[in-house]
Order: C-alpha cells, then structure tokens, then sequence
C-alpha cells in the first residue's frame, strides 16, 4: 500500500527527525532520500565528527543564526539544542562538549549519530526509502501524489526537508526550491554564506597552518575563531563568518595574537633578546608561521631595531591580507535564502499557501554559522515540521512536547 500519513522528502538532519517525531506522534510515515544512505552532508560536518549541535543559550543560538534566526523562536519554545542533547543521551549516545561550545559523539564518528537517528526511526515504526530520487510533486482534492522515477506515493502531509544548493554532490540540489515554486511559493534569492575566501597572499607559506582563537577583521567586523591556511585561502570559522562581509576585492586584518598587546609583544620581545627572532616567535606560534614572520628580519631579536621590531608587531597584530574573492554557492558550506518565511507558519512550519505542506532545515530562507548552528536549526525544524499541531479558533495551535521553564 503506497499511501502514507506523512511523507518526508530528503534524509539529511532535517528529514530525519521529522520522521522521527513524525512517527512518535502516531503517522505513518515515509522518508524518501536519493542517496544510498541518509545523512551524507551530515557525515561531513565538523571534519568528519558530526557536529550535532552547540551547547549554548537562546541568545548564543540567535547569534549564531544570523540568517533570520528570529524565525526560530517559537521552532525552539517547541524543541530547542537542550532537547537535541538530551535526545542523544536517551538514545544511548555519548557527546561531548568541545570549545564555542560544540557538540560531538563521544565517539567523534559521524556513523554514531546517523545510527542513532536511523534506529529511532526504525524503533517507532517509521519506513525509510533510500536510493530513490523524487522527480514531481503534485497535489489534488487533499493528496499529495509523490513520484519517482518508477514509484508513486500519495500522502495528505508533505514535509520537503531537501536542503539548500551547497555541496551538491551531498545531494542537495536545490529541488526543494522546485516543489515550492510549484507550489506558487516565493523562493528568495539563493547566495553562498559561510564560504572560504580566496586569497594569494599569504596561503603558499602557511598552508595546511590552523590557527586558535586568532581576530579577523574587515572594518567594523571583528571576529575571533579558529583560523585554517589552505591552498586557495583563507577556511575555518574565523574566515568562513567574515564571509559574509566581503566579495574580493578588499584588504582584511588578520591578529594572530589577539589576546597580546602591542607593548606585551614589546615586553616579550625585549625578555627573550638574546634568542634567534624565530626561536622567540616559536614560544608563542606554531612553528612555519614564526619562521613566516621571522624571514625578512635580523636573525637575532636584539639586532631588530625600533623601526624593525614596529613593522614585525604590526605585520603579527594587524596582517593585510587581500581577498580576491570568496569560494561559490557549490563550494561554501551554507545557503543563503530559500524558501521565503512570510509564507510559512512559525509554529508548525506549515506553508500558508498550500494546507499540508510543510518546509524544514535548509531549504527554507535560514542560514547560520558553522558550529552546530545550522545543524541545530534543521533538527529543531525537522521536530517541529513533523509533530501533530491541531487547529483551535483560527491560527494553529502547537501542542508543547514538554514543559518549558
Ligand atoms: C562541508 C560542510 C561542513 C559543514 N559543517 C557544519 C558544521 O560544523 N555545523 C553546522 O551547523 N553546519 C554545518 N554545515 C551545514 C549543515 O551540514 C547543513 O546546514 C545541514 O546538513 C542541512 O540539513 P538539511 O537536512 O536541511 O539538508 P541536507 O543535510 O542537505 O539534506 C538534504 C537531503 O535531501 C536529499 N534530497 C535532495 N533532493 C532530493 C530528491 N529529489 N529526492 C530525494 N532526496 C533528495 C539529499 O540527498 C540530502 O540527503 C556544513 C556543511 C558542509 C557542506
């Protein structure tokens, strides 16, 4: 019998829990992902880890979100990252807290957390269809008809959960957009965010160089995080946050010392003047990037004069680096835009235009920063998509899975 309660279309954090809760509240439910097995953008994030949320309150999360967070308020009065984690630990999985407050298995082995995912679903009874791509979806009188290329479903609740346009090799095309447009839904303009930022200077020195807590900055931005040399640029949170304040073409700052004045590099210089320039710097910077700074001085620090030891603190506190240009939508690790948020329902994430369908994680227009932020807003949204809301006089009513304090 190829006809279901709820639908899901796309197996990515999203999808997932959607069938998950879904499924808890009773509907049966089929999740539909094209890939041979769900999650495979998931897999990647955190280097391989899978950073499945970030520890951090309401306000760190609305910082984190700065793509239309807001529209999260009431998703997170319902399900928030608390809930992600205490999820996990029910389940049997161990996390662990690392710094900006992300979260990780235990295990640091992304196959943890999609198991755990697929297991629950299994669990309450949910079906999972894999290695079949959705080609059209339509809907008449109050069903939705779900097609593939030799399959056909019909469903009354549709929940796209498809994903953004970044990496599509992760199977994340963009056919979300295509079913809201069907759907006469609007679909905002979709730009890279989070991208890593081209460079010619200085990658070829320091590549394969990662950086703790540095500052970047470009004008009034200012951001300090984690900082990784590469072969094109400039990646890590640091880079990818300032992504979205430039397009090439500007000169950024980069502090490698940040928590140091530039009378304490003074001072330390001056204590450490018999030593060779780079045996000083080592003490405070991984080692290629001492030798970097050192190379166009004395070789002794005691032989640097006042001009010299100027122009060495400048170059560690206030590095220029132009950027040429920023990595493509294909390339960047997030989405800008999507599915436009007017017409969609905050509380249960029900478009406005078409009773039924439902839009959850990247498709719709939210994008935030690397760190377990995007990942937290597709579960959360994936929960909330999928729970049961009844109607009361007029607008929807969420039913509250718990009590919030
Ligand atoms: C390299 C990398 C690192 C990242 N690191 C982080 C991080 O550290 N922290 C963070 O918060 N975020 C990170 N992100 C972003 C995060 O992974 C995404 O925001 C998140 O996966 C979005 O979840 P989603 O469920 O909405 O979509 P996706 O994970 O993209 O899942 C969508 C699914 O839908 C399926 N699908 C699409 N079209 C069809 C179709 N027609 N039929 C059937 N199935 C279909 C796809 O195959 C895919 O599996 C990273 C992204 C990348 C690329």
């Amino acid at each position: 019998m190829n006809h279901f309660d709820t639908i899901i279309i796309g197996g990515g954090p999203a999808g997932m829990m959607a069938a998950i809760s879904s499924s808890f509240y009773g509907q049966k439910t089929l999740l539909l992902e094209k890939n041979k097995r769900l999650g495979k953008k998931l897999a990647g994030t955190g280097g391989g880890r899978c950073n499945v949320t970030n520890n951090g309150n309401l306000d760190d999360l609305m910082a984190g979100i700065p793509g239309n967070g807001r529209f999260l308020y009431s998703v997170f009065s319902q399900f928030d990252n608390h809930d992600i984690i205490n999820f996990f630990t029910e389940n049997g999985v161990k996390l662990k807290v690392e710094d900006h407050g992300r979260v990780f298995p235990a295990t640091d082995k992304s196959r943890t957390i999609i198991e755990a995912l697929e297991k629950k679903i299994a669990e309450l009874g949910g079906t999972v269809i894999t290695n079949t791509e959705i080609v059209s979806v339509k809907k008449s009188d109050d069903l939705f008809t779900v097609r593939s290329s030799d399959q056909t479903w019909t469903c009354q609740k549709l929940i796209v959960t498809t994903g953004g346009k970044s990496y599509p090799s992760t199977g994340s095309t963009g056919f979300g957009h295509d079913i809201a447009r069907h759907f006469k839904h609007t679909v905002t303009d979709l730009e890279a965010a989070e991208s890593p930022l081209l460079t010619d200077f200085p990658h070829k020195a320091l590549q394969g160089i990662s950086l703790d807590d540095v500052t970047l900055s470009y004008g009034k931005h200012v951001i300090t995080h984690d900082l990784l040399f590469t072969h094109f640029g400039l990646s890590g949170p640091a880079a990818l946050r300032l992504s979205s304040f430039v397009k090439g073409g500007e000169t950024i700052f980069l502090d490698v010392l940040p928590q140091m004045s530039q009378q304490d590099l003074a001072d330390f210089l001056e204590e450490n003047r018999e030593k060779s320039l780079k045996n000083c710097l080592k003490i405070l910077l991984p080692e290629r990037m001492a030798d970097f700074f050192a190379q166009t001085f004395p070789e002794k620090v005691k032989q640097l004069n006042l001009i010299e030891k100027e122009a060495l603190i400048k170059q560690i506190k206030e590095l220029a680096i132009p950027v040429t240009g920023k990595m493509s939508l294909a390339k960047s690790f997030v989405t800008k835009g999507g599915v436009s948020l007017k017409e969609i329902n905050p509380k249960t994430l029900e478009s406005k235009l078409v009773p039924g369908l439902h839009f959850a994680g990247e498709v719709l227009d939210i994008n935030a920063h690397t760190g377990g932020f995007n990942i937290t807003s597709a579960l959360c949204t994936g929960w909330v998509a999928g729970s049961l809301h009844y109607m009361s006089d007029g607008p929807y009513l969420s039913i509250q899975v718990k009590q919030k304090e």
